[in-house]
């Protein structure tokens, strides 16, 4: 019989959202009276805005016209969504993007996980730790990851971050080619100011490496000095891809839309020594496996670039970001220990002392009746602390910090 790709074997289960629906399905059962607030949930729920929608349904209304009707588009994406992005994203910033700098995608997911197939097999990969496990999976997936023991891979670069190094990452201490760094962070809601993640361009051009930059929750920062974008740091353009959506930005998690971008000057050497540009071998990857992301749903995207867009998807956000004023700050009066929550949807809580992640799960549903996240679900250090989102209403998000009150 044919072989498989024995990577897949080595990859442990998607435990951790199993264990959480497991757990709360037996306590539900056991006390089918509980009123259960979710503070997990990793997506929006707010509706599309009008802007969009409204954009949206003349896209499809075009579709249906001869004179207006579109087939496959362009590789990488409408001129009217690329310059859009040019525009809102980074010409409002001071920063150059080119026109062919930019990749129109159906998801940053999909784009963190399949930009490592221009790495070469042998790549070493570091990861901060707790970490989005997609950045993790779609390496081990291609065999760059080793093996999996004891809750670790043994050829990754794990780069702790806790309440220590106040989740500030040291720079890798050994060779490293290609390295994620996620900001603002999920899990922990953390971020780095422009001379944190300048520490992180300077080691990666001086070593030669490659930062993959996942700005996923980039409309999410409240505080001017945060930098929105790794381009905003001297020298990026030579080490970094920046991986960016519209899901989290403008609630397009079921829409689909997303994209990436690759700026000329980063380079990798070919097995003859030669330099190669990655923008080249990312071109001809995406039009050898991607056809585009359809016509109303780019058009839906440029609308969030327009004056109602923005006003409306920001009162969308400062919406979530209220929950999460509102978590962060009954959370700190109950004494806990908490991080982010001010630049992200995500508050990233310190379980109190002697409590693992899980135990803390367990308490908190059975004397609260609030899901959240273990933190040890995300890497080995995020044992010992625990995700609550700001995705779910006011008024179930004060509720849950009433219950949180009544407990101490
Ligand atoms: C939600 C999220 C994304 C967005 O992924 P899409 O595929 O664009 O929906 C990317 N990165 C991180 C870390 C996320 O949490």
């Amino acid at each position: 019989m044919f072989h498989i790709n024995d990577n897949f074997t080595k990859l442990p289960g998607s435990y951790l959202f199993a264990e959480i629906a497991r757990r709360v399905k037996e306590y539900q059962a056991a006390n089918p009276d509980a009123d259960i607030i979710r503070l997990g949930i990793g997506d929006v729920t707010k509706p599309l805005v009008p802007a969009v929608i409204e954009a949206m349904h003349k896209a499809v209304d075009e579709m249906g016209v001869q004179e207006t009707f579109r087939g496959y588009g362009p590789d990488f994406g409408y001129d009217f969504l690329v310059n859009a992005i040019r525009e809102g994203d980074y010409a409002t910033r001071g920063i150059d993007i080119a026109y062919d700098e930019v990749f129109v995608s159906d998801g940053a997911k999909c784009d963190v996980g399949n930009i490592q197939e221009l790495f070469s097999d042998d790549a070493v990969i570091a990861v901060t730790d707790p970490v989005y496990p997609v950045y993790v999976d779609s390496n081990a997936m291609a065999g760059r990851a080793g093996d999996y023991v004891d809750d670790k891979w043994s050829r990754l670069v794990y780069l702790p971050c806790n309440a220590g190094n106040g989740f500030v990452p040291a720079v890798p201490d050994c060779d490293v080619d290609v390295l994620y760094l996620c900001y603002p962070n999920n899990p922990t809601g953390t971020v780095l100011t422009k001379e944190q993640l300048k520490v992180f361009v300077d080691w990666a051009r001086e070593h030669g490496a490659i930062i993959i930059y996942d700005a996923a929750y980039r409309a999410y920062v409240t505080q001017k000095d945060i930098p929105l974008s790794i381009y905003e740091i001297e020298g990026a353009r030579e080490c970094a891809i920046e991986c960016n959506s519209f899901s989290k930005t403008a609630g397009f998690t079921g829409t689909r839309c997303a994209y990436t971008v690759i700026p000329h000057e980063v380079m990798g050497l070919a097995a003859d020594g030669s330099k190669v540009s990655l923008n080249a071998l990312w071109k001809r990857r995406m039009a050898t496996k991607f056809n585009g992301v359809s016509y109303p749903i780019q058009r839906a995207a440029a609308a969030v670039y327009s004056p109602e867009g923005q006003a409306q998807i920001k009162e969308v956000i400062a919406g979530y970001m209220e929950n999460a004023r509102i978590i962060r700050e009954s959370l700190m009066a109950q004494g806990y220990e908490v991080f982010g929550g001010i630049n992200a949807p995500y508050i990233w809580l310190k379980v109190p002392e002697g409590m693992t992640s899980w135990a803390f799960f367990d308490l908190l549903l059975d004397k609260c009746h609030i899901v959240g996240t273990p933190g040890c679900g995300f890497g080995p250090s995020g044992e010992g602390y625990f995700r609550l989102t700001a995705f779910n209403t006011l008024e179930l998000t004060k509720k849950a910090m009433e219950r949180i009150s009544a407990l101490k």
